[in-house]
């Protein structure tokens, strides 16, 4: 493949840009560069012949223009995205820009660059969330039927971007696929969101906020299996096609870093007794209670599935961040110092 990754300086798009590299495809990685990228996560390929960065932003037509035409992709893995709930209740205009707007603007800068190259010559994978779908109650799963309905500024933006996508797969004919996956997790994710912060606040000996009564019910998927299944999408999706994706593996959030806290004092000794830190604090406003998804279709078509369990990703997670302070230490005292964010008043 020769593959033009957008926010591939990002969590996710990180994984995708390290395996693809490494396995051989050509890799354009266009990134802005905001608060959430963290270029030290593709150190390790940052120098192979068959990968190149453009620092640019998805809203700007021109840079896109000069992107497809030089790289000359044939396909676009769309991440680029404002990503964190929280951020987007407080300020909401940069996840229109980006997640609508410049949504709408790599489109176009793809569909003009597929009609100077050949009809069907491009292919094109939206990667959004399963939060478009709103929540759920104790029952039932997510799948590629179930009808829209986003609670948070965050959501309603890649609702958005979603709409514009399968309209532009039916009106023009773009070859596009979307995918819709639960959270993610893993090494190099920006410590605002909820498992790295709590690790980190873990390992520094400080509280552990916990939204509500800490009770909403997430699907974890360990990063590395959602490349796999991206990955699968742009060799073998069917065109106009949604893929839900998810990891079998839903847990409370107090679960999730009740997890957590046993895992870092299994590293650094029962006196840290991290369970003792763990506060209820005021909840998120909008906060869905439970999302969990069917991901029979990716199964049965891609064959495709998680390979890493929770609890083995969970701690493969933590140890690589106790490894790494390297890496999250300057994000750490810089940009974001684990304050409290998405409080609407
Ligand atoms: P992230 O916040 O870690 O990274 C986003 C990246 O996009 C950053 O490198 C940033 O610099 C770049 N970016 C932001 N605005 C840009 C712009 N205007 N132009 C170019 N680049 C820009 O996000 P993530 O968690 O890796 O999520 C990636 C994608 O996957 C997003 O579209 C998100 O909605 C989706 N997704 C995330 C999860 C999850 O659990 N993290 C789950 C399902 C879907």
């Amino acid at each position: 493949m020769r593959a033009l990754i957008t926010g591939g300086a990002g969590f996710i798009g990180s994984a995708l840009v390290l395996r693809l590299v490494k396995a051989g495809h050509e890799v354009l990685n266009y990134d802005a560069l905001t608060y959430a990228a963290a270029p030290a996560s593709l150190s390790a390929v940052a120098d192979a012949a068959n990968y190149r960065f453009q620092h640019a932003d998805i809203c700007d037509e021109a840079a896109l223009k000069q992107a497809f035409d030089s790289f000359r992709p044939d396909v676009v893995l769309h991440l680029a995205a404002e990503s964190h709930v929280d951020r987007s209740i407080t300020g909401a205009g940069a996840f229109i820009d980006t997640n609508i707007a410049g949504t709408f603007t790599l489109l176009e800068a793809a569909r003009a660059y597929r009609d100077r190259i050949g009809e069907r010559a491009l292919r094109f994978v939206h990667v959004s969330t399963d939060e478009v779908f709103g929540s759920l109650g104790a029952e039932g799963r997510f799948d590629e039927t179930t009808a829209y309905d986003p609670s948070s500024p965050y959501s309603a933006s890649k609702a958005a971007s979603d709409h514009l996508v399968r309209a532009w797969a039916r009106t023009y004919g773009l070859d596009a696929m979307i995918s819709n996956c639960s959270n993610n997790y893993g090494p190099r994710q920006f410590p605002e969101k909820l498992i790295p912060l709590m690790i980190l606040n873990a390992l520094e000996g400080r509280a552990l906020p916990v939204y509500g009564d800490g009770s909403n019910v997430r699907d974890w998927l360990y990063v590395d299996d959602h490349a796999a299944a991206l990955q699968l999408i742009a060799e073998r999706g069917e065109p106009g096609r949604t893929y839900c994706i998810g990891g079998e593996a839903e847990r409370t959030n107090l679960q999730v870093v009740e997890a957590i806290c046993d895992r870092v004092d299994a590293a650094r000794g029962p006196r840290s007794d991290c369970r003792s830190r763990i506060e209820f604090v005021t909840d998120r406003p909008g906060h869905d209670q439970r999302y969990a998804i069917n991901a029979e279709r990716i199964d049965a078509e891609l064959g495709w599935r998680p390979t890493l369990g929770f609890e083995q990703g969970l701690a493969r997670t933590v140890d690589w961040y106790l490894a790494n302070e390297a890496w999250w230490r300057p994000i750490r005292e810089g940009r974001y110092r684990g304050e409290r964010l998405g409080l609407s008043s």
